[in-house]
């Protein structure tokens, strides 16, 4: 069984599928009208909701129309032939529970390079006009929450009938399989990685072109793009290069290497990540506030200095790996743990535990700089509404909650030699507080 699966209890879990299932795909399509139709104003939708109840709720609802289909059926094919053609490097994942090595092409950030300059010029040269997307951007996020579901169930049904490797498998309850996954690196054919293609190329690519869609959208209805918005889509843009830099990285990290591909992490990428994760953008194209260039530039560099922290977090575990531990960390040979475990089929292996640098100050230190670099790209907004801070409240109470699955988990591995990182690095994130 995935270790994800016990994370939780079957009452959690329960709970929290029902709550994801019933309020996310309605919270989607709330947060996009209050944004675009309702001025950012929660209150302002919440009276149009009491004067029109349900009924007034399923006429905001946009249908799927054949546009919005037609929009991320051509995206994600171009995704996915980017994925599969590009040219890349041969990386390997790390081991699996069940002892098995997946394989990648890490072709990442061409396929960045390659989607941001082919939509710019679309745009530029007057093929395709980014506005389309903005303004059939709810019925794009109606099509992307059912389609998505769709697309889940067809993950389940492959766990059952065609897994792609022995890292699979049912825990024999239904709910918790479809919600937690089935398999945990699902592929179709030898080379088409689905989580690669759900979680990096389709997701996190769309944050970036919608970013930048907010941004042509301001320029064509003001003419001009204001700092605030300057600042929120660099700021994006930096942490989605950020990611495609260092995407063979994410794949040893929770996502892909111990969360099974299921409604859970697919779900989110397809659909949370194109709308949560980008809403602050969304609501700057309506409010486009000026900050001056002191304040938006120190704003800027406050929150490239937090992405580039938190990138050198995951750079230093990362290294501190590759290299077996015979790297440099901060000037100095590292401090280390050497843990053994058992995989699931029986294998004795070792890790090594960092247990100094920026690893030494909590043992999920990185989720610090992660948050407060989504705070800066979201202060442009200045404060006269709540609802462009969802996202970094979102955040914080999933990497909260992330952190706790993390530490289980390795607990549940590492046994007493995970007991010995807690007690030499005592704080879970916040060094001295928590
Ligand atoms: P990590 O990359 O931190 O991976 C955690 C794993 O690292 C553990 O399961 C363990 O795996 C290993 N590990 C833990 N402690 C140590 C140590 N001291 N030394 C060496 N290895 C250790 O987790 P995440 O996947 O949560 O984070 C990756 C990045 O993604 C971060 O930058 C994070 O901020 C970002 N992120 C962003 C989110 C968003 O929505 N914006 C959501 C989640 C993450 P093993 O079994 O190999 O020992």
């Amino acid at each position: 069984m995935a270790e994800s699966k016990t994370a939780h209890s079957p009452l959690v879990t329960y709970f929290s599928m029902i709550s994801l299932l019933t309020l996310c795909p309605p919270f989607v399509i709330l947060l996009w009208y209050t944004m675009v139709h309702s001025d950012g104003s929660i209150l302002k939708t919440l009276d149009y909701l009491r004067q029109h109840g349900m009924k007034g709720f399923v006429e905001i609802w946009p249908r799927p129309t054949a546009t919005a289909w037609k929009i991320i059926a051509a995206y994600a094919a171009f995704e996915a032939i980017l994925q599969l053609l590009l040219p890349g490097k041969i990386v390997r994942g790390p081991i699996s529970p069940a002892g098995n090595q997946p394989v990648y092409k890490a072709n990442g950030m061409a396929a960045y390079a390659v989607t941001l300059i082919t939509y710019l010029c679309l745009w530029w040269f007057g093929i395709f006009n980014p506005l389309v997307v903005y303004d059939h951007l709810g019925e794009i996020f109606s099509a992307l929450i059912f389609g998505s579901l769709v697309f889940c169930i067809f993950l389940y049904i492959k766990g059952h009938l065609v897994p792609s490797s022995t890292d699979s498998g049912s825990c024999g309850n239904i709910i918790i399989d479809f919600y937690w996954g089935m398999e945990l690196y699902p592929r179709i054919g030898k080379h088409f990685d689905i989580k690669v293609f759900t979680n990096c190329r389709f997701g996190m690519m769309s944050w970036a072109v919608l970013a930048v869609t907010y941004c042509i959208k301001q320029y064509e209805e003001n003419g001009t793009v204001t700092d605030s918005m300057l600042v929120n889509t660099i700021l994006m843009l930096v942490y989605v290069t950020k990611f495609f830099w260092w995407e063979a990285g994410y794949w040893n990290t929770m996502d892909i290497a111990h969360d099974r591909a299921g409604f859970y992490i697919c779900w989110g990428c397809l659909v949370w990540v194109p709308s949560i994760y980008t809403s602050p953008g969304m609501y700057l194209v309506n409010h486009p506030v000026n900050l001056g260039t002191q304040l938006a530039l120190s704003i800027l560099v406050a929150g490239i200095l937090c992405i580039y922290i938190n990138y050198d977090c995951d750079r230093q575990r990362q290294e501190f790996r590759r290299t077996n531990g015979k790297c440099q960390v901060w000037g100095k040979a590292p401090s280390k743990i050497v843990a053994s475990h058992t995989t699931t089929s029986g294998e004795t292996k070792t890790s090594l535990l960092l247990t100094s640098g920026w690893w030494g100050l909590s043992r999920h230190f990185h989720y610090v700089p992660e948050i407060l670099g989504a705070f800066f790209w979201t202060v442009p907004a200045l404060f006269n509404h709540f609802l462009p801070y969802f996202y970094v409240i979102f955040l914080t109470i999933l990497l909260f909650d992330r952190a706790k699955r993390d530490d289980d988990r390795c607990r549940s591995k590492y046994g007493k030699y995970w007991k010995l990182y807690c007690e030499k690095v005592p704080n879970r994130i916040i060094p001295g507080v928590y």
